[in-house]
């Protein structure tokens, strides 16, 4: 089997109190065309059909009192189990969870897929999560008011990675992140705005006269803007 038809099985299962928000921006452009072409597929579930009584219910008040409800465990526990997973990882979003990098998107692009449980409210019951062994992935130090959001961010990064996705694949072998430096800056016409010329390097066709200076304003940004990033950078490179 080729990678490509590998790949186009990636799927996404999303566990939320709001499918409506899905597919959303994941509909759009590059990645809605893939959609379409079955290159990766989505399917998105209701917690809340798993609620209890009449009214459906999935959160409670917190033990020990505190602001806010909980995403009960029972409820979470049965949303998760009605679930085939595929052998794809079961992903809680949570801003406590493992911060999400280039690497671990590319290590899940290049997987079955994932299944992403989204928290709202205060976030959901501590015991499910060790029950069913759910790993925590957060989008970053900042708080969002559910998960969706930062489902949506971890696909789009993975699924734009599955081979055919992008309209030219060789644009991700040198972005951000790929090389370990953050990517050097870009110019386009016109040739002068408002006294600012794209540099003489990038017209003169000289390519690897190009590639050095692409090479040093890489290392300049990534040592300017992101000291940790550079300082792994170095390491890696002795
Ligand atoms: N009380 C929680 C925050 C709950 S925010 C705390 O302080 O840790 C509600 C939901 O939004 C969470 O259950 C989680 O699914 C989602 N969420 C919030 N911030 C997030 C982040 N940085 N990354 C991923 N998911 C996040």
């Amino acid at each position: 089997m080729t990678a490509q038809t590998m790949s186009s099985n990636w799927s996404a299962t999303v566990l939320t109190l709001f499918p409506e928000m899905f597919p959303g921006p994941l509909g759009i452009s590059l990645l809605g065309k893939a959609l379409e072409k079955n290159l990766w597929s989505l399917d998105v579930h209701d917690v809340r059909d798993h609620g209890l009584g009449k009214h459906r219910t999935v959160d409670d008040t917190p033990a020990g009192g505190g602001p806010g409800m909980v995403m009960r465990a029972d409820v979470a526990a049965a949303a998760i189990d009605a679930v085939d997973r595929k052998n794809r990882p079961l992903i809680y979003l949570s801003p406590r969870g493992v911060p999400l990098t280039q690497s671990r998107v590319r290590a899940l692009a290049a997987g079955p897929g994932a299944v992403l449980l989204c928290g709202r409210f205060e976030g959901i019951d501590q015991r499910v999560i060790e029950a069913r062994q759910i790993e925590e992935v957060s989008l970053g130090d900042f708080v969002l008011a559910g998960g969706e959001i930062a489902a949506m961010a971890l696909i789009e990064a993975s699924v734009r990675l599955i081979p055919g996705v992008l309209g030219d694949h060789a644009s991700t072998a040198e972005e951000s992140f790929a090389t370990g430096l953050l990517e050097y800056p870009h110019y386009t016409r016109p040739q002068m705005f408002e006294d600012r010329p794209i540099p003489d390097v990038l017209t003169g066709g000289n390519h690897s006269e190009i590639s050095r200076f692409r090479q040093q304003q890489a290392q300049a940004l990534t040592k300017e803007r992101r000291p940790d990033l550079w300082t792994l950078y170095e390491k890696n490179k002795r």
